[in-house]
């Protein structure tokens, strides 16, 4: 292990296995026969993640998540359809600010970023807009890591005859997907979350009765997921420039996903999940979900004494990255959370040295006079007062 590396635990990119940034060692062409076949394994390795049969297909797209999100929607809605998006974090606002830039008609359902989305809700509204066509939600919304009932959602979304199309971004790899037991129509992931790949490559995992001209709209080039697959489908290609060393990485890291089983996955960081919450919490900082609600993938916490404010984060932040701990660098105003990702290859002592660097930042800032925060820390526990 490199010891100058940061010890990342953000919710993507992720630490690496060695064996899988050791795959970025070969240079392929791109239309030879030997990527053909990594380009082949992928495909098959996803859909394999997914219990997804023949009668879906896996598309690959150059780029992070959101660029198979954006080719998702650009191809495979049509101008007469009406997509209902359920927000409860940034990553469902971002698919319905998509939809807007694209002029694609939507409607959304808001929801606290702590509450998930309710199917009750999403029924009724179904019911009351018959022009809606599609169902768009995030499986794991990584804003707070809430997870959103997948199931019910999906037999909801056949049983009323509309499109889903889901955002197992976050989720893919570490939460089970079961294309046989809860078929869902289009399923969106990337490489670089519990695939614990390098980011660069996402993809669709698409019910092959939408792969027709007549379901497919081409309204980019690049992001035409149609004309992509077809590539795929005919030549065994990418038609444009693929990553070919990330290629190679996210196939090793499908390979240790094989090994390791989806379950085994979801183990393994539900025991960093709990260990860091274990840490935290004598120190104040809660989560701000219901355990019930909270996945594996990150833990939103919230500490209204020592972390108020965005000013106060990014001095936390600052305190760890100095003990080189990445946390996700971003507050979130409105509920006053930062998160911690708990994927990738995180080693159970780095919690244990984030537990401690949190502490020490914690005596710090007890100590520190003369500020305003100082004031209402010491209010909040006055037996602890300097
Ligand atoms: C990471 C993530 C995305 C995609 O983000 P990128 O920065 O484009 O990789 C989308 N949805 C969810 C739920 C995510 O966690």
């Amino acid at each position: 292990m490199n010891s100058k590396n940061p010890r990342l635990l953000t919710p993507g990119p992720l630490a690496l296995a060695e064996e899988v940034k050791a795959a970025m060692q070969t240079d392929l062409g791109s239309r030879d026969v030997a990527f053909r076949r990594v380009t082949q394994d992928i495909r098959q390795w996803v859909q394999d993640v997914a219990h997804a049969a023949p009668e879906y297909s896996t598309i690959l797209m150059q780029g992070s998540g959101t660029f198979a999100i954006e080719a998702a929607l650009t191809t495979f809605l049509k101008d007469t359809d009406r997509v209902l998006v359920c927000a409860n974090g940034v990553y469902g606002e971002t698919a319905a600010k998509i939809l807007r830039r694209h002029r694609l008609d939507h409607a959304v359902i808001t929801r606290p970023i702590t509450e998930p989305v309710s199917v009750a809700e999403v029924e009724a509204r179904l019911a009351a807009d018959r022009r809606i066509t599609h169902l768009y939600f995030v499986h794991c919304e990584t804003t707070s890591g809430i997870l959103n009932p997948l199931p019910e959602l999906l037999s909801l979304a056949r049983r009323r005859g509309v499109t889903s199309i889901v955002d197992s971004m976050s989720a893919f790899g570490a939460i089970e997907v079961d294309a046989e037991r809860h078929p869902f129509d289009i399923l969106i992931s990337s490489g670089n979350k519990c695939l614990e790949a390098p980011p660069g490559i996402a993809f669709a995992i698409v019910h092959r009765a939408l792969l027709t001209p007549e379901q497919t709209v081409s309204r980019t080039y690049t992001l035409d997921l149609f004309d992509q697959w077809r590539g795929f489908e005919e030549t065994g290609e990418w038609r444009s420039t693929p990553p070919t060393h990330v290629a190679q990485a996210l196939r090793a890291g499908l390979m240790g996903l094989r090994q390791e089983t989806v379950a085994g996955r979801h183990a393994r960081y539900a025991a960093i999940r709990d260990r860091l919450i274990t840490g935290m919490r004598p120190l104040g900082f809660l989560p701000i979900l219901r355990p019930e609600l909270q996945t594996p993938i990150c833990v939103a916490f919230r500490h209204d004494g020592l972390v108020p404010d965005a000013v106060a984060f990014a001095d936390y932040y600052r305190h760890l990255r100095a003990a080189r701990l990445l946390i996700y660098a971003r507050f979130h105003e409105a509920t006053r959370s930062f998160r911690i990702g708990c994927i990738g290859r995180i080693e159970p002592a780095w919690v244990d040295e984030l537990v401690e660097a949190t502490r020490a930042f914690a005596m710090s800032r007890r100590w520190s006079g003369g500020s305003a925060g100082l004031a209402r820390r010491a209010a909040a526990a006055p037996e602890r007062r300097p």
